[in-house]
């Protein structure tokens, strides 16, 4: 049902060639035309933001983020822990299954975050299909690299008292990734966005994904998300894996 969704789709070069060149300056390998370059791009892209992106086993369950951290050989002070009183752990908002996921920590004075992937997107593997799962890792990666940009920018997480508010620095999370590739739909990005879009639509329906939804619909109304997704070739109603992206220790 996936091969050959993204092997006929022209136009992925353009996206990245036509990203503002002051600050997103980069080199595109003529041969590298891959979704993995994407990924790496998007990387690059964002480096001032985050430059610690982990790949971790699927099966990884949750440890303290300190061990986390040292498995991934990432040197810090201190991890930031970040508490939102408004949502309780009934709200449906586990952090144990997620396929991407943010640690925030100190280092040298100043906040910092390393992402960690898991090595199965969505349940799906690289040898499922190499395309789908880079897709979708990009997705995710720029969806983790938000949360982190949030940090930076002390939008939704306030440093000094150590609380986020946790429905609107995902809001901001999502906005930021479908606005990002619906800024370049023209340019490859569609295919991007409208499986976004998807992810969007197939997520659970507990009470902080509701919450999440309707922050999401302000900017992108639901008709037009349903529009989006119902274009992907993996529609919401198939989607049988809804994805859950959002930072852990919150
Ligand atoms: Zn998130």
């Amino acid at each position: 049902m996936l091969v050959g969704w993204v092997a006929g789709w022209r136009g992925i070069r353009r996206l990245f060639t036509n990203l503002d060149p002051g600050e997103n300056a980069m080199q595109l390998n003529e041969s590298d035309s891959t979704f993995r370059s994407i990924f790496e791009q998007i990387k690059s892209i964002y480096s001032n933001v985050c430059q610690n992106i982990t790949f971790i086993d699927p099966t990884h369950s949750p440890e303290k983020p300190e061990s986390d951290l040292v498995n991934a050989n990432i040197k810090f002070d201190e991890v930031l822990r970040f508490t939102d009183k408004t949502v309780s752990s009934n709200d449906g908002y586990p952090a144990a299954d997620a396929d991407g996921f943010t640690i925030n920590f100190i280092r040298g004075g100043n906040p910092a975050s390393a992402i960690f992937l898991k090595s199965s997107a969505a349940g799906i593997t690289e040898n499922d299909s190499p395309d789908l799962y880079w897709l979708i890792q990009t997705l995710f990666l720029h969806h983790e690299l938000m949360h982190a940009q949030d940090l930076k920018l002390g939008k939704n997480f306030n440093l000094a008292n150590k609380t986020v508010d946790l429905v609107k620095a995902e809001v901001y999370a999502d906005v930021k990734t479908l606005r990002f590739f619906d800024n370049f739909r023209k340019d490859g990005g569609e295919p991007f966005r409208n499986m976004y879009a998807t992810g969007i639509l197939g997520r659970e329906k507990s009470p902080i994904y509701t919450r999440i939804f309707n922050g999401i619909i302000k900017t992108f109304p639901q008709a037009r998300l349903r529009a989006w997704a119902s274009a992907s070739l993996i529609s919401p109603e198939n989607n049988k894996n809804p994805t859950k992206t959002h930072p852990a220790e919150l």
